[in-house]
């Protein structure tokens, strides 16, 4: 076997060799991993439940399709996105050409979360390949069903010069943290993302990094409460509630409170029926260690609705909690579980006090029917990106950049923003030589009146 940095210095070989610069070879590859991807499908599906019970509904709505839309993407519009792109000139450029090349940055380092291991891994990946990089793939150890099935899938497709997968765990992942790269994709948490930008650091390698944080969502009295509490309860349990864009914790106006956890129970079990421990549709806590982790957050918590764990078989049942201190343990980090704290409002002010008191998040919510209320709410907060009135969809819309800002990461991709986070924008002037206006050359005496009167009539 091949170790790591033997399988990077051929990458950096294969890479030299200018093959991923031809589109076409490019758009190869992506059909031929589209066409691996379709027939593992089933396989994909299997590994999913088996690594935390998620059904294949969920895997296909929130993993398998989009990996799907993406593929198809890249492949019909590669010509059009890697063509030199023409941008008008300036006075300074006059006369000449100016484009835009997009360039690959050459090798990439791609390291996966667990929590949608296979999106997570591929999304990023499809983008890198189209833009003509080479990669090597590290899935998450925790969910090693699923990296198995990504590892043959990419073994099926790709020449191991073009893209590997490597797995392992933290210690695989310091080794590769510790080569020379040129470009790094991470997804996971916060402290690891911070280790990340510190390895890159050294060789000054751009990154994007793909965090969390607690993602507030926020409910006034103006809004339907039954469709609400749906789109909650969807958004908020779906993976158990393992989402980095899931909503972190409610912030409710104080008087709809009550009416507002009475209809999220009501939706709560209309998705999961009254035993959810036997529901098919409810994935389980990644592993026991996690579990814990939750459980520890329910010690000093008034829950009003669930609170059932089993840490043998990590389950915890969505769970609701009834105005927690922001000093208190759920509130401290990010959940990342299907445990939903409600905290309350009265004035603009209080709502202040609760966003103020954490990180930049990585999504944000609001339901409100009152447009001005929910425009100024989006823009007096600076977080990743967010929802009006529903949750999440706006990963599903591949226009919109999809990314953190502050302690939520840096960098976006998603559809065409991906292809562009993983190419270099190379500004390249071709200049003609019919003419050349003397004005620029010293000696400078007496000119300056006329390159003013040129800035004057040209800016
Ligand atoms: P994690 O940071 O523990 O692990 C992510 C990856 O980093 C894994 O492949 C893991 O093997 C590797 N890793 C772990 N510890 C490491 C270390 N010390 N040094 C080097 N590599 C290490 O994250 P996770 O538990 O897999 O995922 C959950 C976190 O990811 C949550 O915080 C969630 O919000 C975040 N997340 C963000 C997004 C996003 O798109 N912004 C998406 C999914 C998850």
């Amino acid at each position: 076997m091949k170790t790591i940095p033997e399988l990077i210095s051929e990458q950096k070989i294969f890479f030299k060799s200018e093959k991923t610069k031809d589109v076409n070879y490019r758009i190869s590859l992506l059909k031929a991993l589209k066409n691996e991807v379709i027939s593992n499908e089933q396989a994909i599906y299997h590994a999913l439940y088996k690594d935390f019970k998620k059904s294949e509904f969920e895997t296909f709505i929130s993993e398998y399709g989009l990996v799907i839309s993406e593929l198809n993407l890249a492949i019909k519009n590669l010509k059009k996105w890697s063509k030199p792109k023409r941008v008008k000139g300036s006075i300074l450029t006059f006369p000449s050409a100016s484009y835009i090349y997009k360039e690959p940055y050459g090798n990439v380092l791609i390291i996966a979360p667990w929590n949608y291991p296979f999106l997570l891994a591929l999304a990023p990946l499809i983008m890198a390949i189209a833009a003509g990089n080479t990669v090597v793939l590290k899935p998450s150890e925790l969910t090693s069903n699923t990296a198995r099935v990504l590892t043959k899938i990419i073994g099926n497709v790709f020449p191991e010069q073009v893209v590997v997968s490597i797995e392992g765990g933290i210690e695989v992942s310091t080794t590769l943290l510790e080569q020379r790269w040129d470009y790094i994709f991470f997804t996971g948490s916060v402290p690891v993302g911070k280790i990340v930008a510190k390895a890159a650091a050294v060789h000054l390698t751009p990154v994007t990094l793909e965090l969390g944080g607690k993602s507030p969502c926020i409910i006034d009295d103006s809004i339907k409460l039954k469709l609400a509490a749906k789109r909650i309860v969807w958004g908020k349990f779906l993976n158990g509630g393992q989402t980095c864009i899931a909503p972190d914790y409610l912030v409710v106006k104080s008087e709809i409170k009550q009416n507002l956890i009475e209809n999220l129970i009501v939706e709560i079990e209309a998705s999961y029926g009254e035993h959810i421990k036997n529901s098919k549709d409810f994935p389980r806590i990644i592993n026991q260690r996690n579990a814990q982790r939750l459980d520890n957050m329910l010690n000093d918590s008034t829950i009003v609705f669930g609170g059932d764990i089993d840490l043998e078989t990590c389950y915890l049942c969505p769970t609701l909690i009834d105005e927690p201190e922001l000093e208190s343990e759920v509130m401290k980090d990010e959940i990342f579980g299907p445990i939903l704290p409600i905290l309350t409002y009265d004035t603009e002010n209080d709502i202040d006090k609760i966003i103020s008191h954490f990180e930049k998040p990585l999504s944000f919510y609001v339901f409100s029917n009152n447009k001005s209320f929910a425009e100024r709410m989006i823009t007096k907060y600076s977080f990743g990106g967010g929802v009006i009135n529903d949750l999440l969809i706006h990963f599903g819309n591949h226009r919109l950049p999809f990314g953190g800002v502050g302690a939520s990461g840096m960098g976006a991709y998603h559809g065409k923003h991906g292809f562009d986070t993983f190419s270099h924008h190379k500004s390249i002037v071709k200049r003609k030589n019919w003419i050349d206006p003397p004005v620029r050359y010293a000696p400078y005496n007496g000119k300056l009146k006329l390159l003013k009167t040129l800035f004057r009539l040209f800016n």
